[in-house]
């Protein structure tokens, strides 16, 4: 990654290491490869993309996607991507990106009191306005995108999110409540094709099911973030609700994410490069413990994954939190406080 990416990476790598060393899993190999800037257009090299295709699992630190002014697309493969990516997105297939948003206690006043917040933001991955169509110029001073939103991708992301609301269910002995989250009233059909897909999946497995227009959706996840479970998201709202998330919960360096597909899965913080805060030493690394702690649980390392999760909530609980949460610790200070009750939990 770039930005802040080499500073959380190695955070998470350490502590990733010592949660496998104190779960008895030894001989882990992690092949390193180094972010490229956009010195060679992309940002990911054929080589990355041998070694993810073969390892399978990735754990990423965010890559800086420059605003484009016009015509701005990368190539790899033989074919155009705008950023790094969405090109690791499409060409793995990761369908599925899942975000979990939770409020963890501090010492000091939260943004939310006593509340816990504990949301589940499942957002498609491959299409709607981020489909990767070319955006295309009616006339000189008119520029027009593609939404596109298909059958076949609603209905296997609603079903993706269904199976996750199902095992939260199991885990916690509670019914769980999805919400699919659209703009059907305006885009009739793109959205109302995505709500019919979600409602089939939602009825088939069960489960509680809502629906809500995303501009409402926003005040309600504000005034009351409690009242909702796994949300279900076509691309860009998803994209949006899930910063929206970070923020209620105190910050966006709090927001692990999976990029899942049938074969592959990627994981990495869900906030961008930070490049106002790069190389300072200052950037809260949580967000990419959590990611590092989602594709343990993925590989089937559960009590690591565990151990990461307890150890970062019980770190911020005594204090130990880093400046973007109102606390005073630097990336390593919070680093070595989660590998120090990593350690004393065993
Ligand atoms: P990019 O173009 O890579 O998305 P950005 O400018 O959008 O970069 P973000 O990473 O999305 O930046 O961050 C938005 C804001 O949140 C920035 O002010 C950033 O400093 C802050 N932020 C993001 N991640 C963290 C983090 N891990 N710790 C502390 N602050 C963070
Ligand atoms: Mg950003």
């Amino acid at each position: 990654g770039d930005g802040v990416g080499p500073e959380i990476i190695t955070a998470a790598r350490r502590v990733a290491d010592a949660a496998l060393s104190v779960a008895g899993v030894r001989g882990i190999r992690w092949i390193e490869m180094a972010g490229y800037g956009y010195d060679n257009g992309l940002g990911v090299t054929e080589a990355h993309l041998e070694a993810f295709g073969e390892v399978g699992v990735l754990l990423k630190g965010p890559l800086s996607i420059p605003a484009g002014t016009s015509g701005s697309v990368i190539e790899a493969r033989g074919q155009a991507f705008t950023s790094a990516n969405q090109a690791l997105r499409q060409l793995f297939g990761l369908y599925a990106n899942v975000r979990p948003a939770r409020s963890y206690a501090l010492p000091w006043p939260t943004r939310f009191g006593d509340v816990a917040v504990d949301l589940l933001i499942v957002r498609e991955n491959t299409e709607d306005l981020y489909c990767g169509a070319p955006e295309v110029w009616v006339d000189k001073d008119t520029c027009q995108a593609t939404k596109r939103i298909s059958r076949g991708a609603s209905a296997r992301i609603a079903e993706y999110a269904c199976a996750l609301a199902l095992q939260r269910q199991a885990e916690r002995g509670a019914p769980s409540l999805v919400t699919a989250v659209h703009k059907a009233n305006v885009c009739k059909q793109s959205d109302g094709l995505f709500l019919e897909e979600a409602r089939k999946a939602a009825s088939a497995a069960g489960l509680r099911y809502e629906e809500a227009l995303v501009d409402s959706l926003c005040a309600g996840l504000v005034l009351q973030p409690q009242a909702y479970d796994v949300l279900v998201a076509p691309n860009c709202w998803g994209d949006i609700v899930s910063d929206l998330a970070g923020g209620v919960v105190g910050s966006l360096g709090l927001l692990g994410s999976a990029n899942v597909g049938a074969s592959h899965a990627l994981f990495e913080a869900a906030h961008g490069s930070a490049p106002d805060i790069a190389g300072c030493g200052v950037a809260n690394p949580a967000s990419m413990m959590l990611s590092a702690a989602m594709l343990m649980r993925h590989v089937g390392e559960a009590p690591a994954a565990d151990a990461v999760e307890t150890a970062i909530a019980a770190a911020l609980a005594e204090g130990c939190a880093t400046v973007d949460l109102g606390g005073a610790a630097s990336t390593g200070d919070f680093t070595d406080a989660v590998i120090a009750e990593i350690e004393q939990s065993t």
